[in-house]
């Protein structure tokens, strides 16, 4: 079942019991049988009704052997990526025997080739970093190919540098990969400079973790700190082994997937609704087996039709068919025929009403769980509903008729944001609700806020424009021919519904329209923002919703403008105004309470005066709330009052407080103080240390700000003592 090929004798390891499944690299298998014989259900496996044989032939080691090589990392394939991380990392494949000999050097480069292929060609073909599914296994690569680069020694980003490699040997066979090589490149880039900052951080905690400890004599860390470094920091589990390994310390890894096990069960809980389909999906797809439904909603509102069945839901209670609903009771409706539109396509599932000739039921979401089962989800509001009577059935046409505004204006959207950036724009989902609804779009650009503006005026002109909007079924090649526009990964069959607007748009829908876009009636973009790497959402509103916002607006706008007494016109004109003098009073305010307090000041600073001739003034004015106003620019004052009224001194000042709970200092001195040596300049980036931030200046005045609060007395004492050993006043 397997055809292997033979390197020959003089290949191999020698060995007597050299064979085919020997290490070594004498055989190389090219070809095996696959015989489909069970499903595997996770648990058990069975026969399949249908058994099949599957046979496929590894390309790369086809030419592995007609280039004589062992290994496919020695072929043409892998040539060029190979001498580009030699070039990088220094580091080449080696073979036994060879000088320098590596295995763990081999397997790195090895996984670099191989990954860093994968990574461009998974981009080229639509995926993109995430936390689910392929994204993930995309990001997972990623983040291995940048760990395995740490280990050859390469510090810097470099997958992009082997990657144009990747991308300029295979784009002559693989067009895809040039054409998205600048976006790739970006979320590469991205993706590398995140998970090198979450390796710094997550090594540092774990350093301290370990010498913590090494301190007291244990041999292992505690699993719970293994799990919030994956958790908060994203830093893989194996790694922290690795390190800890090399620690000789040990990680209890049944404990910590305890932890992992927990951590998941509570964000699966989240989805609760989800939870409950699959419980009932068996339900479901038995009654997908007998029911067929139509769905009528495209052209009409209401409907006359059957109960065809009933599933009865209450809370907490088991869901289970049943014959009747009684007032009060909450169930699940399937109708022989509907109008209610079921969630799907990123639209969701209309509300309204059922009446029969015994009771009225109102209908809160229409879901479909299994394909063509449509599940009208709801309560009894009187009397009785039964199967198998006759029922009138109507949506809510207030909600429908804004869904139909919000999905149009979706398609309108998607086409303006390629009108304005080009293919490069994806969608990668929506959200259509009747009083608003969301896009999103993975793109590498930051839109800016013109662009955005020209989007939403790109909108409103089609709505002016009244363009007719036409939903047909068509052949899935002819939609293609016609340039539809469809979601990556969508699955359609044979036919396909086109949802055409103008002659502009063209995108495969399901979902409802307006016969018009002049029904849209106003357009308004309230959001636009990153929701992820690459990745933008944009919020908005239509017909009534929008005006609501507009009016709203306006009546801000026109309060403002009765409270400053201006024509609202003049409103952007006085505000700047006001600011600015808002700035220049609060300045002067802060002057003057610099020199009320003054007296105060000198009273409470510490100043040293030594040999007579010098003078040490330095004070920390956190500790008294009285000077909170102090800020870095007001302390430069009170120094410069300070230096005025002891002309004659060689005067050194450092004066601290919290802004906002951060530390703030400033040093200054006199000339003659800088002759002596003193550098206030220098002395500031020294502390920056001590305050956990940064400053520096001249050497007869500086300023710094940190992070730590705790730090000030430290600093200051820093400073003073500094300055006393360099003026020669040490004690
Ligand atoms: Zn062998
Ligand atoms: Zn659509």
């Amino acid at each position: 079942t397997e055809i292997y090929y033979d390197f020959g004798y003089e290949a191999g390891c020698g060995k007597p019991d050299c064979s085919l499944n020997c290490d070594c690299s004498r055989f190389l298998e090219i070809w095996n049988l696959v015989f489909t014989q069970y499903n595997f259900d996770g648990k058990k496996y069975t026969e399949l009704p249908k058994k099949n044989i599957d046979t496929g032939m590894g390309a790369e080691r086809i030419i592995a052997v007609l280039e004589g090589k062992s290994s496919i990392f020695r072929t043409t394939l892998f040539k060029k990526i190979l001498k580009k991380i030699q070039e990088i990392s220094g580091k080449r494949l080696t073979s036994p025997g060879d000088d320098g000999f590596d295995t763990d050097a081999n397997r790195a480069i090895r996984i670099l080739a191989d990954h860093i292929r994968a990574i461009y060609f998974l981009i080229s073909d639509g995926v993109t970093p995430s936390n689910e599914g392929r994204g993930y296994i995309l990001r997972r690569i990623i983040r291995r190919a940048v760990r395995f680069g740490k280990q050859i020694g390469i510090n810097d980003y470099f997958i992009n540098d082997i990657g144009m490699v990747v991308v300029n040997q295979y784009s002559p066979h693989y067009p895809g990969l040039s054409e998205k090589s600048r976006f790739a490149a970006k979320l590469v880039l991205d993706e590398e400079k995140r998970f090198t900052k979450t390796l710094k951080e997550g090594s540092r905690l774990l350093a301290e973790k370990i010498s913590g400890i090494k301190d007291t004599g244990r041999d292992f860390l505690d699993p719970k700190d293994a799990f919030r470094l994956y958790e908060t920091y994203g830093f893989p589990v194996e790694l922290t082994t690795e390190i800890l390994d090399e620690n000789g310390l040990k990680l209890d890894h049944d404990k910590f997937e305890h932890y992992f096990r927990q951590h998941t069960e509570k964000s699966k809980k989240k989805t609760s609704f989800d939870k409950k389909i699959d419980k009932n999906l068996d339900l479901y797809r038995n009654l997908a087996k007998e029911i067929r439904v139509e769905f009528l909603g495209y052209e009409k509102d209401q409907a006359n039709t059957v109960i065809e069945k009933i599933i009865s839901s209450p809370d907490g209670g088991s869901t289970m068919l049943t014959e009747e609903l009684s007032a009060g009771e909450k169930g699940e409706i399937i109708l022989k025929d509907t109008v209610f539109y079921g969630e799907k396509g990123g639209q969701v599932g209309d509300p309204g009403i059922i009446r029969s000739k015994g009771g009225i039921f109102i209908v809160k979401d229409t879901q479909i769980p299994v394909e063509n089962l449509f599940i009208h989800k709801g309560f009894v509001k009187e009397g009785k509903i039964k199967t198998g009577e006759e029922a009138d059935i109507e949506v809510n046409n207030i909600t429908r008729r804004d869904i139909r505004k919000n999905h149009t204006s979706t398609h309108l959207l998607h086409w303006a944001l390629r009108n304005v950036f080009g293919d490069q724009l994806k969608q990668s989902g929506s959200f259509v609700s009747s009083d608003r609804f969301r896009f999103d779009y993975s793109i590498y650009d930051t839109p800016s806020g013109e662009q955005i503006e020209k989007v939403e005026r790109l909108v409103n002109e089609k709505i002016q424009r009244d363009d007719p909007v036409r939903c047909f079924e068509t052949t899935r090649d002819y939609a293609q021919q016609l340039g539809t526009i469809a979601l990556f990964d969508e699955k359609y069959g044979k036919f396909v519904r086109i949802v055409e607007t103008g002659n502009y748009s063209r995108e495969l829908c399901g979902g409802l329209h307006v016969r018009r876009t002049g029904q849209i009636g106003l357009f308004i973009i309230i959001s636009d923002s990153s929701i992820g790497a690459n990745l933008r959402r944009i919020e908005a509103v239509t017909g009534m919703y929008a005006f609501n916002i507009l009016k709203n607006k306006e009546g801000i706008l026109e309060s403002i403008s009765e409270n400053l007494e201006v024509d609202f016109k003049k409103v952007p004109e006085t505000v700047k105004k006001l600011k600015e003098e808002n700035i220049k009073i609060s300045e002067e305010l802060i002057s003057l309470r610099v020199k009320i307090s003054a007296g105060n000041i000198l009273k409470v600073m510490k100043e040293e005066i030594d040999k007579e001739e010098y003078k040490i003034i330095y004070y920390n004015f956190s500790k008294d709330s009285a000077f909170s106003f102090l800020d870095i620019k007001s302390m430069g004052q009170v120094s410069d009052f300070l230096k005025d009224s002891f002309k004659n001194l060689k005067t050194f000042i450092a004066l601290g407080n919290l802004n906002e709970g951060k530390p703030v200092i400033i040093l200054s001195c006199t000339k003659d103080m800088v002759e002596s040596g003193v550098d206030c300049g220098k002395l500031a980036r020294e502390m920056g240390k001590i305050v956990k931030g940064g400053g520096g200046g001249r050497p007869d005045y500086a300023q710094l700000g940190g992070a730590d609060p705790f730090s000030l007395d430290k600093a200051i004492e820093y400073a003073v003592s500094s300055v006393r050993k360099t003026a020669g006043l040490a004690k």
